[in-house]
Parts: structure tokens; C-alpha cells; sequence
């Protein structure tokens, strides 16, 4: 269990002052010109060795994606560009960094913004996210006022802007060259990589995404050092990390806890179990909607990590866990998922047009039992034909949850299938 000495978020909840000076109270903004002062390289370095891996589902190397921006400047500036467009179902963690710690972000966002040699910051942030927008502004003003940001930020040499940019409420401008496009003021489109945004992002100038939570741990992964950070999880999976936990828990929430931590001791210590016991334990999406549910037994023994969830056939994503006990319709359960993605496909791919409607109209028939056995197989076969088959992850988002119920509860499609035609007869 993570010691509260090793927090990185002191004020998740709200509970303390969550201005300027309380954040400086609790550690924040403390010598941030003295770590700008040893250099671009260093800091990367140091993000380098900590083994920070990106929080906002993909969980790429964080330092390594800052080593791919140019070091020296071709005449274009650099930018970095927060993904606050958390806008995933059961993803709800940045929300509670961004209204009540507010300053881990706006600390990051400097830090970061040097280590890439770029003078503006750019926060996208989710369009129904507005009491967050209100809180991060302020937050963002207070820093201005108090000379952290602006000409010579907190007295570090570097001249540095930071914009809070709000979207319009589209999923798939969380993707993050579709959030290039809607930041630049048009559709929020995915683009076709390569260029990759470190070459061409943002105003076709070398840009780097980040999560919100991945640059608000920088500054104390950088005050503490590399070792406290990497001395936490797993090999390959350091760290602390926010988990929102929701559905059929006793006790939903969102907590940061140490990185590998059990699913077990997760469930049991923060949310006080699952609904009518672990017995009653049906499925769990470990990380946010678009990745493969579960079954419960299968995740007992499971390890809170990228490549734990992995072996377990679904994927760490946001932490994002969704529980779901017995009294859950699992076919109709991911049928929401699937009317979700086929809500938010921007039509610009056809598998991913076509597909994500088609795969809805027949999830929705086996949620009625109105279909045949093998259009169980068809289904199958057509997620394989728009997972890897679109311009942008969303295709692939789509097709892994019908994956993960067809993989993991065929037997109960089947016997609605069959107990449907059997009615009928
Ligand atoms: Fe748009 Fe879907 Fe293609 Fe992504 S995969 S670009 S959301 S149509």
C-alpha cells in the first residue's frame, strides 16, 4: 500500500486549500528554477530513469517521447500540449488533479515545456468539464500573478505561456492529432502518421502530448529523484498511480496508490469490496472502456500493471476499473460501449464508420437473443476487420470490448441465443 509520505497527490479530495498557497504549503512550486537550472538533458535524464510510463492509456516511456522532439530549433517553435479531453467511460482521474491540485499540472507544464525547448503550453480540456476549466484558470491566473508564469517564470530565465484551450465536448478529440486539429480551430479529425506531432503537430510545428497526470508527476519525481519514483511497481511499471474504480464496488472512488498494487487489495482497502462479496464478482474492465473486459475469477489474482493486465488478455489503459458484478447484463453492458463508439467515430475511416455500427446493430440483437450462433463468428471476424485497419486507435477501442465479451462469455451469449429459439419453437 502506498505511504502517504509517498503521495504525489496531497489534495485529491479536495480537503485542503487548493490555491497557490496552499499547493507551496504542501511542497509545490519549491525550487522549480533550480531543476530548470541543470538542463534539458538532465531532465529528461532523470524522467528517463524514473520509468514513467504515459498515464493516459497507451503508457509509452514518457522520457523517451521528450527525447524525440528536436533539440535544436529549425526557426519553428516547439509545443507541448496537454490531453485533458478525459472523456473516456470510467475514466475520471485528471478531473480531481486538475479542480483540486491544480498546480502539479501547472508546475509539469513548465518543467516539461523547457525539457522540449518550447516557450507555450497548450491545456485541452474536456468540454463538459467546465467547474475543472473554472479551477485550472484560476490556478493558471494566481501563477501568472505570482510571476511563475509569464517573462521569466518563477524567476527560472525561461519566458513560458500557458493556455487553457476548452473543447466542445467530442470524444475523439482526446486522440491526439484529432486534438491538434480541433486546437487549431477545425474538425476534430485524426490525421494520417506519419508525420508524427514531435515533427509536425500543433500549427505544423514540432509537438509533444502528454496526459495530465504524466506531467503532474513531474516536478516531484524530479524533486524526489528517479530511484523513489522507479523504487515503486514492478520492473517496467514504476511508480504511483490514480485509479478511478467504479460500478459494483461498496465504496466508488479514485485513489493514487502504488503501481502493481493487487487487484484485490485495491478493491478491498479503498472500496470496501465488491457488492454482495467476491463470490458475486462477474467482469471487470481493468482499464477504461476500450479495453477488453475480464472474468471475475480470472482477475482475483490479478496485478495492477501494464504487463500484468496484459498476460490477463486486456490492458492497464487509464486504470480506469470498471467492476461489475452478477446482477450485470454483460452483453448489454458492452452493447453501451459499443452504441458509445459508434456514437463518436468521426466517419472519416470506413471499417471504423461502417463497422462500429454494424458491430452495434449485432450485439444489440444478442442482447435480445435474436440472432444465430454463428453470427457470433461474423462478429468476430468483422472486429478483426477494423481493429488495425483505421487511421486512429478509436477502430481498435471499438472492436476490443466485443472482443473481450465474445473471448470471455460466449457461453452466455450462446445459451440467450439458443434459449431465444428454443422459446420460439
Ligand atoms: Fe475517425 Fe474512426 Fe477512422 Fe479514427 S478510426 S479516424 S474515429 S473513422
Amino acid at each position: 500500500m502506498l505511504a502517504d509520505k509517498d503521495r504525489i497527490f496531497t489534495n485529491l479530495y479536495g480537503m485542503h486549500d487548493r490555491t497557490l498557497k496552499g499547493a507551496q504549503a504542501r511542497g509545490h512550486w519549491d525550487g522549480t528554477a533550480a531543476i530548470l537550472q541543470k538542463g534539458r538533458d538532465w531532465i529528461i535524464d532523470q524522467m528517463k530513469a524514473s520509468g514513467l510510463r504515459g498515464r493516459g492509456g497507451a503508457g509509452f516511456p514518457t522520457g523517451l517521447k521528450w527525447s524525440f522532439m528536436p533539440k535544436e530549433s529549425d526557426g519553428r517553435p516547439a509545443y507541448l500540449v496537454v490531453n485533458a479531453d478525459e472523456s473516456e467511460p470510467g475514466t475520471c482521474k485528471d478531473r480531481e488533479i486538475m479542480r483540486h491540485d491544480p498546480h502539479t499540472l501547472i508546475e509539469g507544464c513548465l518543467i516539461a515545456s523547457f525539457a522540449m525547448n518550447a516557450h507555450a503550453c497548450y491545456i485541452y480540456i474536456r468540454g463538459e468539464y467546465i467547474r475543472e476549466r473554472e479551477a485550472l484558470q484560476a490556478a493558471i491566473d494566481e501563477a501568472y500573478e505570482a510571476g511563475l508564469l509569464g517573462r521569466n517564470a518563477a524567476q527560472s530565465g525561461w519566458d513560458f505561456d500557458l493556455y487553457l484551450h476548452h473543447g466542445a465536448g467530442a470524444y475523439i478529440c482526446g486522440e491526439e492529432t484529432a486534438l491538434l486539429e480541433s486546437l487549431e480551430g477545425k474538425k476534430g479529425m485524426p490525421r494520417m502518421k506519419p508525420p508524427f506531432p514531435a515533427m509536425a503537430g500543433v500549427y505544423g510545428c514540432p509537438t509533444t502530448v502528454n496526459n495530465v497526470e504524466s506531467i503532474a508527476v513531474v516536478p516531484t519525481i524530479l524533486r524526489r529523484g528517479p530511484e523513489w519514483f522507479a523504487g515503486m511497481g514492478r520492473q517496467n511499471n514504476a511508480g504511483t498511480k490514480i485509479f478511478a474504480i467504479s460500478g459494483h464496488v461498496n465504496n466508488p472512488c479514485v485513489v493514487e496508490e502504488e503501481m502493481s498494487i493487487s487487484f484485490e487489495e485495491l478493491i478491498d482497502r479503498h472500496c470496501g469490496g465488491v457488492r454482495g462479496g467476491w463470490d458475486n464478482l462477474k467482469a471487470v474492465i481493468p482499464g477504461g472502456s476500450s479495453v477488453p473486459c475480464v472474468r471475475g475469477e480470472n482477475m482475483k489474482d490479478a496485478i495492477m500493471d501494464f504487463d500484468a493486465l496484459k498476460d490477463k488478455g486486456s490492458s492497464m489503459g487509464t486504470a480506469a476499473v470498471i467492476v461489475m458484478d452478477k446482477s450485470t447484463d454483460i452483453i448489454k453492458a458492452i452493447w453501451r460501449l459499443a452504441a458509445f463508439y459508434k456514437h463518436e467515430s468521426c466517419g472519416q475511416c470506413t471499417p471504423c464508420r461502417e463497422g462500429t455500427g454494424w458491430m452495434m446493430r449485432v450485439v444489440e440483437r444478442l442482447v435480445q437473443g435474436e440472432a444465430s450462433v454463428e453470427e457470433i463468428d461474423m462478429l468476430w471476424d468483422v472486429t478483426k476487420q477494423v481493429e488495425g485497419h483505421t487511421i486512429c486507435a478509436l477502430g481498435d477501442a471499438a472492436a476490443w470490448p466485443i472482443q473481450g465479451l465474445i473471448r470471455n462469455f460466449r457461453d452466455e451469449i450462446e445459451d440467450r441465443v439458443k434459449g431465444r429459439a428454443i422459446a420460439a419453437q
